[in-house]
């Protein structure tokens, strides 16, 4: 399993894809990739090997953008397919999520969530963290970066993530308890990667953050790096 970001002004598909393929000796089962395109996302994911994701990405015209996130899966919360492989949606359609690890009680939070009205298409329990940052964005009115600090007081487990939301398309939201997660800072770039290895031909500059830590990476920013538990920081 592993995760590959990118936000800048190259074309991200190659960037994501290489990468993915660089980290393939982590094991998985499923492969996929979002991309932003300028005005929206397009997503594109498979069960099978990276080889698999291109073909199909190339087939369908999913390739362009200069912002995105891509995953390779290996499942514990529903089997490997399609819809279990991420990234994954939030149901406003905003929020797009990837995700190492496991989110242990996310039987407890998938069911308040249902409660208030949210579906589910998958059976993974990354789905249910990006609906639960969705829910405490718009119920307290809070950036990205808050909210997903926030939620991630609330979950027992491990994780590596990244959140990106098309509404407020120049930053990823990125936080590590757990599974390991790398920045490559760039000249107004930034990459995100389970290693060092996707984008050390780009940068030198990597930053590894270090469990319950989180960061946001915004073009013509620094990098802002927060620790998940203290309070009033993001
Ligand atoms: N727990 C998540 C899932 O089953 C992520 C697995 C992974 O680390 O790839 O979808």
């Amino acid at each position: 399993c592993g995760i590959v970001g990118y936000i800048g002004a190259r074309q991200a598909y190659p960037i994501i894809t290489k990468g993915l393929e660089r980290l393939e000796y982590r094991g998985y089962d499923s492969a996929g990739i979002v991309l932003y395109d300028g005005e929206d996302t397009n997503l594109c994911k498979t069960k099978g090997k990276v080889a698999d994701l291109k073909a199909k990405a190339e087939s369908e015209n999913t390739t362009n953008g200069s912002i995105g996130l891509g995953h390779t899966r290996w499942a514990t919360h529903g089997i490997p397919n399609d819809v279990n492989a991420h990234p994954h949606y939030s149901n406003s359609g905003n929020l797009v999520i990837i995700h190492n690890g496991i989110i242990e009680n996310y039987g407890s939070i998938k069911k308040a969530l249902q409660k208030r009205g949210y579906k589910f298409e998958s059976d993974t329990d990354t789905e249910v963290l990006v609906n639960l940052i969705e829910d405490i964005k718009k119920n307290e009115n809070v950036k990205l970066g808050k909210a997903v600090q926030i939620a991630l007081n609330q979950v027992i487990g491990a994780y590596a993530i990244a959140v990106f939301d098309k509404s407020k398309p120049d930053e990823i939201v990125t936080a590590k308890l757990g599974s390991p997660l790398a920045i490559g800072v760039g000249e107004d770039e930034f990459f995100i990667a389970s290693d060092a290895s996707p984008f050390i031909e780009y940068t030198n500059n990597a930053i590894y953050l270090e469990d319950e830590q989180m960061a946001i990476v915004r073009l013509g920013r620094d990098v802002k790096i927060r620790q998940i538990k203290d309070d009033k920081a993001v």
